[in-house]
């Protein structure tokens, strides 16, 4: 029997991030493997379970975020993300596949829930890598993609809830009640990323996100720039991001990620360079804590061609992973304490 078959807790378990941790039987490199962000626990877990079935990484990677963008109650990715500065729903992803070398991607796609599967035909059946808006829409179209709304209730009313505090000069009126989005609403943020080696040490990997949340129409995040939020070397590995991608895009933070490896970092130390890099342009006030540290996050992920995974973040946070032996949650380093 498939070791991953029993665990059925896993399969049973949504993409959240408080699903049950699994410590594996082995924690020495092993292939295939899967890393993603913490809210892909369920998606390592798929990722890994494919290519044990034979599909390629990059396909693996794509089969696995599938579930969290059709997850309404994740409001980063797909389905039920939050929408732009208007009230609509714009998603980026790109799909690296490491053994042809090609890649895929679309930027403010709407109506699509899962643009990572657009992304993945975008490299199957063009010659290009990057299509945006109207004309990746059509082209999803062309390829028999379902249109539908992708504003769930619950992202509308934080969007209204966004929109009316925004300003005290302008004429909508914060309520005194604003539901479940009251004063305690924080402007949520995330992304999944997901990045496979196989058994023959071939790298894939995906990254698929609604983006910054109330972002101005038409603005693109690092998620599907490729060498930004995800970027595949078939000699080194994979590595990809989520967090401010305005930082990750600057620094072309996978590429930089990925170069670290190929210098011999392990991931997590490449994660880690890579990091202080981003730190390093990170100079205009704005961006900065009252102690001089970024006033964002960044996260990396990533694995080398051997099967070794890692993952690191400015402020402390968790990431998932997977080999054959299991899916878990673990501690990503951090460059800085809280
Ligand atoms: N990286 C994403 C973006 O900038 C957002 C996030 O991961 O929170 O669009």
């Amino acid at each position: 029997m498939d070791p991953l078959s029993r665990r059925s807790f896993l399969k049973a378990a949504g993409p959240a991030v408080a699903a049950p941790c699994f410590v594996p039987r082995r924690r020495r490199a092993a292939r295939p493997a899967a890393v993603s962000s913490a809210n892909g626990l369920v998606s390592v877990e798929i990722a890994v379970r494919k290519m044990l079935e034979g599909v390629p990484p990059v396909d693996a990677a794509v089969l696995g975020v599938e579930p969290v963008e059709n997850d309404p109650d994740d409001m980063t990715v797909g389905y039920g993300g939050l929408p732009n500065a208007d009230g609509i729903v714009e998603l980026d992803s790109c799909v690296m596949d490491g053994r042809s070398g090609l890649a895929g991607a679309v930027a403010c796609l709407r109506n699509i829930k899962n643009p990572a599967q657009v992304a993945l035909q975008v490299m199957r059946r063009t010659d290009h890598v990057l299509m945006v808006g109207e004309g990746a829409l059509q082209f999803a179209r062309m390829h028999g993609f379902t249109e539908e709304n992708l504003l769930t209730e619950k992202a509308r009313k934080a969007w209204v809830a966004w929109r009316e505090r925004l300003s005290d000069k302008d004429d909508w009126v914060d309520p005194e009640e604003n539901g479940e989005f009251g004063k305690d609403f924080v402007r949520t943020t995330g992304t999944i990323h997901v990045g496979c080696v196989d058994a023959n040490g071939d790298v894939g990997g995906c990254t698929t996100t609604s983006g910054l949340a109330f972002k101005i129409p038409g603005r693109v995040g690092d998620s599907p720039l490729i060498g930004c939020g995800n970027y595949v070397d078939n000699e080194v590995g994979v590595a990809g991001s989520t967090g401010r991608g305005e930082a990750v895009i600057v620094t072309n933070g996978g590429h930089r990620v990925v170069g670290y490896m190929a210098d011999g970092k392990s991931p997590t130390d490449a994660c880690l360079a890579a990091l202080r890099d981003v730190v390093r342009f990170t100079k205009v006030q704005r961006l900065l804590r009252a102690d001089g540290r970024p006033d964002f996050q960044v996260k990396f992920y990533a694995i080398n061609k051997a099967g070794e995974i890692g993952s690191a973040a400015l402020y402390p946070t968790r990431y998932a992973r997977a080999t054959e032996a299991g899916a878990e949650l673990a501690d990503a380093a951090a460059l800085f304490e809280g």
